[in-house]
């Protein structure tokens, strides 16, 4: 949601200027030769799409990258100029329209290829590819020399088709086993041997590989996850070489405060009966928003304090635990600072089991995104 006046005090704050920190420092810590793709997808990780892709592109990212067809075309409609990468594979259908729009597609096997040629030759422009290896996620990709072979010749045949790149992706970065990386990485190497003329870009490394491993960076980085300021994996932080700044402020503001007597209940089921006199608030963020309910629990920031989340969270609201009595319209923090206290999405991720990449895709979009140059 994107508008000027927003009457629900609940929203996700951006800090434009942290996401262009963490690119700034990942290219000081980069060989000059590697340029960096900011990674798009899933509305900029939760942080905007556009605003992010912009923000990447004035801080020198060379491309951006996202995960669907339809993301690129949400970015050129938006107005985003520079190359856009979708890193999976698309319908042949998709491909005069990528080419129109100067979108670049992946190419994991020589079907896709044989299949677009044989419905259409000429495109309003060159169609640009870059080549997905398979070097051990097991996701997409091609995994002989052979299939390679095929999509060169293919390639070769028409006059329409630009291999812009070739790329793979680590399944193990993240965590400490340097030698799994290792071997995908050399593996890979031995395919781009095997072409006649080195693309304009050669990639492999996500956020993790960038930062732990950038004697791997070749040509170019995918930055991801680490670009919103949030390290891959507890062993990547343990290991940051520099420090990553996070844009991310949810926040929102009590819009009901009331003393409840000992012996009152809270919400739905009535999980929760206040064990004695109680000063109860109520903050407009629920389950629709991206609370889960599995936060019940969870602490959020009040005047500069921890103060836990009690009873059901509700679709749209839910009950804190005050220390005192606070005003309505006092200000809450869900992730952030607030004064010395924090609370990161780590936080979040532990209680859920989860990582910290499926909480910030989970803010939904009801929750308005305030950019904040
Ligand atoms: C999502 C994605 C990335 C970014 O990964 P991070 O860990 O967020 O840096 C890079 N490459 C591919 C293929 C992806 O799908």
């Amino acid at each position: 949601m994107e508008r000027a006046v927003c009457y629900r005090p609940t929203k996700a704050n951006i800090n434009v200027k942290a996401i262009k920190e963490n690119i700034r420092s990942l290219q000081r810590y980069l060989k000059k030769e590697t340029a960096i793709i900011a990674v798009v997808k899933a509305n900029g990780y939760g942080h905007g799409d556009v605003e992010t892709a912009q923000a990447a592109f004035e801080t020198g990212a060379i491309m951006v990258a996202v995960a669907t067809p339809d993301e690129a075309i949400a970015l050129r409609d938006k107005g985003v100029k520079g190359d856009i990468l979708v890193m999976a594979p698309v319908p042949c259908s998709f491909a005069e329209v990528a080419a129109r729009l100067n979108i670049t597609v992946t190419v994991a096997d020589d079907q896709w290829l044989k299949d677009l040629l044989e419905i259409q030759t000429q495109f309003t422009a060159a169609l640009k590819i870059h080549v997905k290896i398979d070097c051990g996620m097991g996701r997409v990709g091609l995994r002989d020399k052979k299939t390679l072979q095929a999509i060169l010749d293919l390639i070769a045949q028409s006059n329409n088709i630009l291999l812009d790149g070739v790329f793979t992706h680590f399944p193990c970065a993240d965590l400490d086993c340097q030698k799994t990386t290792q071997e995908q990485y050399d593996l890979f190497n031995a395919f781009v041997n095997l072409l006649p003329t080195k693309p304009r870009l050669v990639h492999a490394a996500n956020s993790a590989a960038a930062l732990l491993y950038p004697e791997m960076g070749l040509d170019a980085v995918r930055f991801g996850i680490g670009m919103y300021g949030i390290a891959p994996s507890a062993y990547v932080a343990k290991n940051l070489p520099f420090k990553l700044m996070r844009p991310l402020r949810l926040e929102s503001e009590l819009t009901y405060v009331k003393k409840l007597p000992k012996g009152s209940s809270i919400s739905y089921g009535a999980t929760y009966i206040t064990p004695e006199d109680e000063w109860i608030g109520t903050i407009p963020i629920g389950y629709a928003d991206g609370l889960r309910r599995d936060l019940q629990g969870q602490e959020v920031l009040i005047a500069g304090e921890r103060v836990p989340i009690v009873g059901k969270i509700c679709m749209d609201q839910c009950m804190v635990k005050l220390p005192r009595q606070l005003p309505v319209g006092e200000k809450v923090v869900l992730i952030g600072t607030q004064g010395k206290a924090e609370i990161r999405v780590e936080e979040w991720a532990a209680r859920l089991e989860t990582i910290p990449y499926e909480i910030v895709v989970s803010i939904s979009n009801r929750v308005p995104r305030i950019h904040v140059k």
